[in-house]
């Protein structure tokens, strides 16, 4: 049963406690407790009763927060009844090749400023920065919501639609995380170009009428959401931009940047996906919009400059002769950008990361767009394979790698994927059964990630069969 804390209880909070939460007031519980940690270096229950009295939370809903999160820690006793196993190791081929994919092999107007990246806000005003914001105020904001929603900058042009119509003060999220471990581009773009995101959801901001705003992340070291934060403070105060905008890391989990979880995450609720529909009544109960990172990039690039903006970042590993990050057209084909990173003719790939499917040589002419729901950075991930014969094996690999990741929030995932991880590397002996059970996960599973799993399992049966 949940302990609410009495207000009795919360009179004997130490005084530092009880201003370190008071300073942190508007913002979300993880940041809050991030900040305890901070001065303490664990979470105490006194401090967590403190907090659960302010906010008017109960306790086992902090205590479930805390064990969702790596960094966050109890104090000793306590952490070990707490349940482990966060995070599990990747399979050694991906990400291997995943971590010197960190080059730019095909620039364009998102990635512009990615070779020489600012170092001040008057460095990026020098570099044609800010365009975007001082044309969004001219353009008021019915004419500025057209152009971002009618044109190709985002792929979500009917969230944006319904958040507009549900009218009132909106949150909007510019979600920088790549949920996929090996997905790298929203990564690239904050640490390259952070100032195009900020824009961007300032531009945002105008044009669906948002008071509030967030760049969430992967888990950053501490410094790290210090200088964005100072990014950010810098360019809303100059700009007299009319929407605070705050820095919040989420957990490393796989499933952490489905956007009903980076709802959760902001709201302080356990950080799993959900089906609710956070369009009209999402963080704080207000109208709420997440789109990726590079959409909000995209957005400074579009409004600031003359040209059309119909681009993406790819990110190509594994058996190519250059491995990196390709900016190409919307409308490119999976077989476009493998050759432009030198993939022998003919070449199989996963695309979509760990969730994603392998396409073998007669299905890589298929548009990315096209393959669904293409939605994020990590549908834009290729890993091109050296040989047919790796597709089972990687295959096993990371159906074992998902079964230990996958969060475990509905019951079809939860127990499929591991029975799955189980089967697969016998798959001659109950094929059919394997086959059967990976399509029901792909109509039952509860979020993208858990579905993609479970299709990555049936495209490479597809292969073998
Ligand atoms: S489908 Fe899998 S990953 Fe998604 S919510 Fe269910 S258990 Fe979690």
């Amino acid at each position: 049963m949940d302990t609410y804390v009495t207000t009795v209880e919360r009179d004997g909070v130490d005084d530092a406690v009880a201003a370190i939460i008071a300073r942190h007031a508007t913002l979300p519980l993880v940041a809050v407790l991030r900040a305890l940690m901070q001065e303490y270096g664990h979470l105490s229950e006194g401090a967590l009763r403190a907090l659960a009295a302010d906010r008017l939370v109960s306790l086992s809903r902090l205590y479930s927060l805390v064990s969702s999160y790596d960094d966050l820690r109890l104090e000793q006793q306590y952490e070990e009844a707490l349940p482990a196993g966060k995070a599990a190791p990747l399979p050694e081929q991906l990400e291997e090749s995943a971590s010197g994919a960190t080059g730019l092999l095909q620039g364009g107007p998102i990635t512009a400023r990615f070779e020489a990246p600012a170092r001040s806000l008057e460095e990026y005003r020098a570099a044609g920065g800010m365009k975007a914001w001082k044309r969004a105020r001219d353009l008021g904001s019915s004419k500025l919501f057209s152009e971002i929603v009618l044109g190709p900058i985002t792929r979500q042009p009917d969230a944006w639609q319904r958040v507009a119509s549900a009218g009132g003060d909106a949150v909007i999220v510019a979600n920088c995380h790549g949920g996929d471990p090996l997905a790298r581009q929203e990564d690239l773009l904050l640490e390259r170009d952070p100032y195009s995101i900020v824009e961007g959801v300032m531009v945002a901001g105008q044009a669906i009428s948002a008071s509030r705003g967030f760049i969430y992340t992967r888990p950053l070291p501490g410094q790290e959401v210090e200088r964005l934060q100072a990014i950010v403070a810098e360019m809303t105060a100059l700009a007299d931009s009319g929407i605070a905008i705050e820095v919040i890391a989420g957990p490393a989990s796989l499933v952490a940047a489905e956007s009903s979880v980076v709802v959760a995450v902001i709201d302080g609720l356990r950080p799993v996906p959900n089906v609710s529909d956070f369009s009209a009544r999402g963080i704080w109960g207000r109208p709420t919009l997440v789109d990726t990172g590079e959409c909000f990039a995209a957005i400074a690039a579009v409004i600031g400059g003359e040209e059309e903006v119909n681009t993406r970042l790819y990110q190509l590993t594994g058996a190519v002769e250059r491995a990196g990050i390709i900016e190409a057209e919307a409308s490119s084909s999976v077989r476009d950008l493998m050759e432009i990173a030198g993939a022998r003719p003919g070449a199989e790939a996963l695309v979509g990361g760990l969730s994603g499917r392998f396409l073998t040589e007669g299905e890589v002419d298929q548009e990315m767009l096209h393959l669904k729901p293409a939605i994020g950075p990590r549908w834009r991930l290729i890993h091109v394979l050296e040989d047919p014969r790796d597709i089972y094996p990687m295959a096993v690999q990371t159906a074992a790698y998902n079964a230990a990741s996958l969060c475990g929030a509905c019951v079809p995932c939860r127990i499929g994927s591991v029975r799955m991880a189980e089967m697969i590397p016998e798959y001659l002996v109950d094929f059919d059964k394997l086959e059967e059970l990976a399509r029901t996960l792909e109509l039952t599973g509860l979020c993208l990630t858990g579905r993609g799993a479970a299709a990555m399992i049936s495209s490479a049966l597809r292969y073998v069969s």
